[in-house]
């Protein structure tokens, strides 16, 4: 089982992975800057999609300093973009240090 305290990490994870996933399919409709139609507003989409990669790294920060998750994940995290790179058409390939 998990405690409140770990639930609500997990919630605030979810959130903000919503968060990236719905500011990236902006860009992918609309482009980096989008225009709403209803009032001629003007938003740059690439600066609410770093907002909310940033709200996400503290998410992921958060749950480091609490054990929900081990710094040394990190590592793996670079691992997996480099497992990654044969599926990637369009990216750089990233090369081990
Ligand atoms: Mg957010």
């Amino acid at each position: 089982m998990i405690d409140e305290a770990e639930l609500e990490r997990l919630a605030h994870l979810v959130e903000e992975c919503a968060e990236v996933q719905k500011e990236a399919m902006k860009i992918v409709r609309h482009g980096w800057i989008g225009t709403d139609p209803t009032n001629g507003r003007v938003y740059d989409n690439r600066e609410m999609l770093r907002n909310e990669i940033i709200n996400l790294m503290g998410t992921l920060s958060r749950m480091a300093y609490e054990g929900d998750i081990f710094f040394s994940d990190i590592k793996l995290v670079s691992g997996s973009i480099l497992d990654a790179n044969p599926y990637m058409r369009y990216q750089s390939k990233i090369v081990k240090e």
